[in-house]
């Protein structure tokens, strides 16, 4: 009789998708029996644990899609060797009150400060609160718009690089952009203006964007749009990666970090509304 009882409810849980439930049945039994817990204490933890399973579950999807190159972390962030910002400018962000906001991020500075790595944390941070997530590269992304438009499917390539929540164009001002990408480029700020969030990341400061979008009309319109709502971190330092090399005693190439070390450092917090 107890027999079939036990077997019914395991099929009855697995019916119902409640998996987490059905796995950790006997060990949460035997374990609330023993701490004298009763019934409803024990229904709650198995429900507890059931949503946490699922929550974590979704949570690894949204991080999946997202397409991160790596996985970095705001824990793994050592914000004592990256001085140069403030680490509460950097919480406030994953809040995530910019992107229920639909205000933007931008990560400006040279190489190896940790752009890219603060970035990912944040989209991390993002999935971890169900909010989901694109990364691309800037590079990657206009070549992808550019073969939409190849092939006339442009509006819905466009569609589906947007259809996140937060979208992460990282790099920038690496390459130059050619008319039709820096068109492209507006095309995708036009799409997300004051409905979703957007972070930034880029080697060049904002005077410089007219040079990468070569065209100077175009780029102040951009970043017109890009700053109206937003926050903006300066990155300055050394190469993180340079030092971890010179603590591992590989000879580095020179390069003049004293003009990185010169940048100029602002939090600024624009249209905050
Ligand atoms: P950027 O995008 O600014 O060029 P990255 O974010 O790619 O730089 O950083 C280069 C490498 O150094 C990555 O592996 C990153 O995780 C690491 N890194 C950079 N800054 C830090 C930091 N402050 N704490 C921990 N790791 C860092
Ligand atoms: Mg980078």
């Amino acid at each position: 009789m107890k027999g079939a009882v036990y077997e019914r409810l395991h099929s009855n849980l697995q019916a119902l998708s409640l998996f987490t439930v059905d796995r950790n049945l006997d060990t949460t039994l035997e374990a609330t029996v023993k701490a004298g817990k009763s019934f409803l204490e024990t229904l709650d933890e198995l429900a507890e644990q059931e949503l946490k399973a699922r929550r974590a579950l979704s949570t690894e999807t949204r991080i999946k899609l997202a397409g991160f190159p790596v996985r970095k972390t705001l824990e793994e962030f050592d914000f004592d060797f990256q001085s140069s910002i403030d680490p509460a400018a950097i919480r406030e962000l994953a809040t995530m009150r910019f992107v229920h906001n639909a205000e933007n991020a931008i990560l400006l500075g040279p190489t190896g400060v940790g752009k890219t790595h603060l970035a990912i944390a944040l989209g991390i941070e993002a999935a971890r609160a169900g909010i989901s997530v694109t990364f691309v590269t800037a590079t990657q992304a206009l070549a992808k718009l550019k073969q939409a438009t190849e092939r006339g499917i442009l509006e819905r390539a466009l569609r589906n690089l947007c259809r996140s929540k937060l979208l992460i164009m990282d790099e920038l001002g690496y390459h130059p952009l050619d008319r039709e990408a820096a068109h492209l480029f507006f095309r995708i700020i036009e799409n997300r203006y004051e409905r979703a969030s957007t972070i930034f990341t880029s080697n060049k400061v904002y005077s410089e964007w007219g040079e990468v979008l070569g065209d100077a009309v175009l780029a102040s319109a951009a970043l017109d749009r890009i700053v109206h709502h937003s926050t903006t971190i300066s990155l300055r330092g050394d190469s993180y990666r340079l030092r971890e090399k010179r603590r591992a005693g590989t000879p580095t190439p020179v390069i003049p970090l004293e003009s990185r070390a010169n940048r100029p450092l602002h939090h600024e917090r624009k249209g905050a509304r």
